[in-house]
């Protein structure tokens, strides 16, 4: 094996965690090979069988959610909050996902001349790959219902986050899942990642990561008329009407943007604040951001850690820079790390590219609208849709909103964009497809009809 290998970083102190090895094309070919060959029985488990099994994994992680979440602490600086939550995701989506191999119905439909049935057929090897942000939860909502349909998969963590991904991979050979049904193959996007895309015998791919690799993939996949699932960048808005709960909306506003340092395709980082409550939302959200606890994420009280690398800092540091309209913000801590503090920038200029960029990490612009209609063409302005949140007592009105914005994800008085039994994703360059709920083992199906004769 041609090895390359990677330094893992602890982004909140700068240490070396572990050293990874890279694979190269010829391990990707032959991680793919043994994938296909495992699909031969993994597709034939019987179904109770196969549930069974996605169970039983689920209980392993559930043994391990502890080591899990420290273990991205230490890879990400994930909060250990939401480190652990992250972790029983995974658990959660193995377990919704473990009642659908019983479940995969097809349909009997009434023909002359015969019977007519349809199958969901497993699709063969799918090939995963995953961004830094979220690494178990994204890596789970994808391989969960790749499994259960019967399918195989090869998995590619970020570079920066491989440890979660390469532990649950071994979590499942521990439950018993057999080998290469679930493979996880550290490695380089534009070597493995490309790899996975362009291998005939990976027959889909589920993509997490930027709108501008993702429009790379798609095309990859375009020439083998491969199945995809896309998800991509967002800059959501959070659009609070006046005749809103101003206290809960504005208390609630920075975890909905700085949760995770703002590295969070979900991440709420336009505030929409209707002109006349303007300047009372802006004196409730300032206690609500000095307020917001960034420190060290092993830490049980931490509401936030440090940014994922240096180069991430850097490109969230070029959002703010010295003149930028900083109304007010956060603390963060001194030394050895990527911390970045929440950052709040109002008033600013509705074209600045901090009003319309994804950021990607923990800065936010308040901007004024004017009635209902302003904030929905505000709310779409830009190629993203993936969510957003509405705050208003109207029942019409949110109603309306909800429909008028163009997102795939959106919340009335809360915050909350992710529950595994509902689906998830993008409208506009935000992504393709749907994951979670109970209708995303279908991407992972091509559906089959069979007609059977009953003419003599
Ligand atoms: P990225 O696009 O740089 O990388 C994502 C993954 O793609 C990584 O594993 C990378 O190695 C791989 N990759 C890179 N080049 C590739 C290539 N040529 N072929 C195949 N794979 C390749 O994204 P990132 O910086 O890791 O993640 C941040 C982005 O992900 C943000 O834009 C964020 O909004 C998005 N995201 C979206 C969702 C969602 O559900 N919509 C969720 C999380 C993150």
């Amino acid at each position: 094996m041609n090895i390359t290998s990677y330094d893992v970083v602890n982004p909140a102190t700068e240490e070396i965690v572990d050293t990874v090895a890279l694979a190269d094309v010829a391990d990707t070919d032959a991680a793919v090979a043994r994938a296909r060959r495992a699909f031969q029985s993994w597709r034939k488990v019987a179904p109770a069988d196969r549930g069974r099994l996605l169970r039983r994994f689920a209980e392993v992680v559930d043994a391990h959610v502890e080591e899990l979440a420290r273990l991205e602490v230490r890879n990400a600086g994930h909060t250990i909050g939401n480190a652990r939550w992250e972790a029983g995701n995974v658990r959660d989506v193995l377990t919704y996902y473990s009642a659908a191999p019983e479940r995969l119905f097809g349909r009997q439909i009434p023909v002359a001349g015969g019977v007519d049935l349809t199958f969901h057929e497993p699709l063969g090897v799918v090939g995963v790959i995953v961004p830094w942000n979220f690494p178990m939860p994204i890596a789970g909502w994808a391989f969960a219902p790749a499994l259960a349909a019967g399918n195989t998969v090869v998995l590619k963590p970020a570079e920066l986050t491989p440890l979660t991904a390469m532990r649950l991979a071994q979590l499942a050979l521990e439950a018993g899942l057999p080998e290469d049904v679930f493979t996880v193959l550290p490695g380089k996007g534009s070597v493995v990642g490309q790899r996975l895309v362009e291998h005939p015998d990976v027959r889909k791919i589920v993509f997490t990561g930027s709108t501008q690799v993702g429009k790379g993939v798609m095309a990859g996949c375009a020439d083998r008329v491969k199945r995809v699932t896309l998800e991509l960048g967002g800059k959501s808005a959070n659009v609070v009407f006046a005749d809103a709960d101003l206290e809960k909306a504005a208390a609630s506003a920075p975890s909905a943007v700085f949760d995770n340092a703002g590295q969070d395709c979900c991440a709420r980082s336009r505030i929409l604040v209707q002109r006349s409550v303007y300047d009372r939302f802006l004196e409730l959200l300032e206690p609500a951001v000095t307020g917001f606890r960034v420190e060290d994420p092993s830490l049980d009280t931490a509401q936030m850690g440090p940014l994922i690398s240096r180069g991430q800092w850097d490109r969230v540091r070029a959002y703010v820079p010295d003149d930028a309209p900083v109304a007010f913000r956060g603390s963060a801590p001194d030394g050895p790390g990527f911390w970045f503090p929440p950052t709040v920038l109002a008033p600013v200029d509705p074209k600045a590219p901090a009003v319309t960029e994804e950021i990607f990490g923990p800065v936010v612009a308040v901007v004024p609208f004017a009635d209902e209609d302003d904030a929905v063409r505000m709310a779409n302005e830009g190629e993203y849709g993936l969510s957003g949140s509405i705050w208003t007592r109207d029942l019409g009105r949110a109603l309306r909103v909800s429909r008028g914005i163009e997102a795939g994800n959106l919340s009335v008085n809360s915050n909350s964009s992710v529950r595994y039994s509902t689906p998830f994703g993008g409208f506009k360059q935000s992504g393709l497809g749907r994951e979670l709920g109970p209708d995303a083992l279908h991407s992972f199906t091509d559906e089959k009809n069979v007609f059977i004769a009953t003419e003599e």
